[in-house]
C-alpha cells in the first residue's frame, strides 16, 4: 500500500515515527513562510506542518488534489491540541511532499461540510459530495443497516434468495412497471419480488428473504419515491396471522436500531441522530386510527388509504402516547390491498395487512398471503385479473402450499428515516427519478 497508516490513526503513542500518509487536500494554510496542510482520508484529518523550503515547492497545490506525505509524528503541546479533529494531538513534520493527481479549479461544488449546494447539483457531482464528511457518514450507516440486516434474517433462519429482475410481467399492477425489448418478447423489470418470495417458502425453504433492486416507473416527483430502489422483502411459511409476520418485523428494528447505534457511534454523533429502540411496537386497527385522525381533522374515508399526511399525523400521535418513533397501521381496506393478500374471515372488507410508519413515512408493507387457491382466484377476478393467464404463479399453490405471510421494506426509505433525512435522495449514492439517467 502506499501508506503506513491512516490519517484518523496517529496518536501520541505514534511520537517520533516516520510514517507515509497519502490522502487529499483539504486546506493548505500558508503562514509567513511556513505552512500547514490539512490532509484528509476515509478515516480522518491529520495535520502536516510544512518548512519554508517545502512550502516554496507547494505554492500549487490545488484542494483536493491527491497528495503523498512523508514525516515524523510530533507531539503537539498540550494548548495547542485540536479538538475539532481525530488526530488533534499530533503534527505530522512533512520532510517530503509529492503531488499524485492534481485537482483542477474551481471545484464544480464547494466540499465543505456545511454547504448550501441544491441537492440536485451534489448529485450531478456526487463523487465530490462524498468527499463531505457527513454524507460520507450516511452511506457508511447504510452500509451497517443491510450488513445488520443479513445478520439478522441468517440468525432468525431466513435463506437469502435473488429472484429474476428481467420479468414477463409483475403480479401487480402493470402501469408501474418499466418494459423493454427481450430478443422477441417484452420484458418487464420487477416491481417486487413478490411472486417469487412465495415461491420459494412453498418450495420448502419456508423462510426467505432479498435485498435487491426494485424497479418502478412511477411519475412521482416526492422526497419519497425513486423509480430505482433497494428493497428488503421476506416471507415466512407457517403463520398462524399477519402478527406472526409483524412479530419478526419488530425484532428486526429492535436488532437494527441497537446494532446500528453501536456500530455507527461516530458517525450518528456527526449526523446528530440518537436512535430510540423502540421497546414494542403499537398495533393500531385503522378504524381506531381513523378516529384519531378525526380529531387532528384530517379525514380519511373508509375505502382509502392513509395518505402521507395522515402517515406524519398518525407518527406524532404515536411518539406523544407511546414514545415510539414506530407504529403498525393494521387491516387496509380490501380496496386498496392486491388481490393476494388475506381477507379476514369476519371482515371481507378488510385485509390480514400492515404498514409500517417510521416517524411518519410508510416504509414497509406486510401481509399475510391467500394460500388457498379457489379463494385466491376468487379475489384475482374481483380485482379483474385472471389467474390463468398467471400459469406460473397459479401453479405454485396447487401441490401443498403453507400459510404464509411477509413484508417488503425499503433500504433508501429505512436509511432516509432513521438518519432523518429531508429527502430520499441523500439516502442512495444515484436517485433515479423521472428526471434522472445520470451519472
Ligand atoms: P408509497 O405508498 O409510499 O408509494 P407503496 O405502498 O407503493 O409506497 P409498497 O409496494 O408497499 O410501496 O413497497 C414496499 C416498500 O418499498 C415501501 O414501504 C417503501 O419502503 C419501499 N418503496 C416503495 N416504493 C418506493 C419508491 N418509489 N421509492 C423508494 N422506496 C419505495
Ligand atoms: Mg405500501
Amino acid at each position: 500500500m502506499l501508506r503506513t497508516h491512516s490519517c484518523g490513526e496517529l496518536t501520541k503513542k505514534n511520537e517520533g515515527k516516520k510514517v507515509t500518509l497519502v490522502g487529499w487536500v483539504k486546506t493548505l494554510r500558508v503562514q509567513g513562510k511556513v505552512s500547514f496542510l490539512l490532509l484528509r482520508d476515509r478515516d480522518g484529518i491529520t495535520q502536516c506542518f510544512l518548512n519554508d523550503e517545502l512550502t516554496k515547492k507547494t505554492s500549487d497545490i490545488t484542494p483536493e488534489s491527491v497528495v503523498l506525505v512523508e514525516g515524523k509524528v510530533k507531539v503537539r503541546p498540550d494548548k495547542q491540541i485540536r479538538k475539532d479533529i481525530k488526530t488533534g494531538e499530533i503534527e505530522i513534520e512533512t520532510s517530503k511532499i509529492e503531488i499524485i493527481s492534481k485537482a483542477e479549479v474551481p471545484l464544480p461544488i464547494e466540499v465543505e461540510e456545511e454547504t448550501t449546494t441544491h441537492i440536485d447539483k451534489r448529485v450531478d457531482n456526487r463523487f465530490l459530495d462524498l468527499r463531505r464528511d457527513k454524507v460520507n457518514a450516511i452511506f457508511r450507516v447504510r452500509s451497517k443497516i443491510a450488513q445488520h440486516t443479513v445478520e439478522f434474517f441468517s440468525k432468525e433462519g431466513f435463506v437469502n434468495i435473488n429472484s429474476p429482475k428481467l420479468t414477463e410481467s409483475g403480479v401487480e399492477s402493470g402501469a408501474e412497471e418499466f418494459k423493454l425489448p427481450y430478443f422477441k418478447k417484452t420484458a418487464s423489470l420487477a416491481q417486487s419480488p413478490q411472486v417469487y418470495k412465495q415461491m420459494f417458502v412453498i418450495s420448502g425453504l419456508e423462510r426467505v428473504y432479498e435485498i435487491g433492486t426494485v424497479f418502478r416507473a412511477e411519475k412521482s416527483h416526492t422526497t419519497r419515491h425513486l423509480t430505482e430502489f433497494t428493497g428488503i422483502d421476506m416471507e415466512m411459511g407457517f403463520i398462524e396471522n399477519e402478527h406472526d409476520v409483524m412479530d419478526v418485523v419488530e425484532n428486526y428494528f429492535k436488532y437494527l436500531l441497537t446494532e446500528v447505534s453501536k456500530s455507527c457511534k461516530e458517525e450518528l454523533e456527526l449526523l446528530k441522530v440518537k436512535l430510540n429502540v423502540p421497546k414494542k411496537i403499537p398495533r393500531l386497527d385503522i378504524s381506531e386510527i381513523r378516529k384519531i385522525l378525526k380529531e387532528k381533522k384530517k379525514n380519511i374515508p373508509e375505502d382509502d388509504d392513509l395518505d402521507a399526511e395522515a402517515e406524519k399525523l398518525l407518527s406524532e400521535y404515536v411518539k406523544e402516547k407511546y414514545k415510539c418513533d414506530f407504529v403498525f397501521a393494521l387491516n387496509y381496506p380490501w380496496k386498496k390491498r392486491p388481490f393476494y393478500h388475506m381477507r379476514p374471515e369476519n371482515n371481507p372488507k378488510g385485509t390480514r395487512s400492515f404498514d409500517l410508519i417510521y416517524n411518519g413515512v410508510e416504509i414497509g408493507t406486510g401481509a399475510q398471503r391467500e394460500h388457498r387457491l379457489e379463494i385466491l382466484e376468487k379475489q384475482a377476478k374481483e380485482k379483474g385479473i385472471d389467474l390463468k393467464k398467471m400459469k406460473f404463479y397459479r401453479d405454485i399453490f396447487r401441490f401443498g402450499a403453507p400459510p404464509h405471510g411477509g413484508v417488503g421494506l425499503g433500504l433508501d426509505r429505512i436509511t432516509e428515516q432513521l438518519l432523518n433525512l429531508d429527502n430520499i435522495r441523500e439516502a442512495i449514492l444515484l436517485p433515479r427519478d423521472p428526471e434522472r439517467l445520470t451519472p
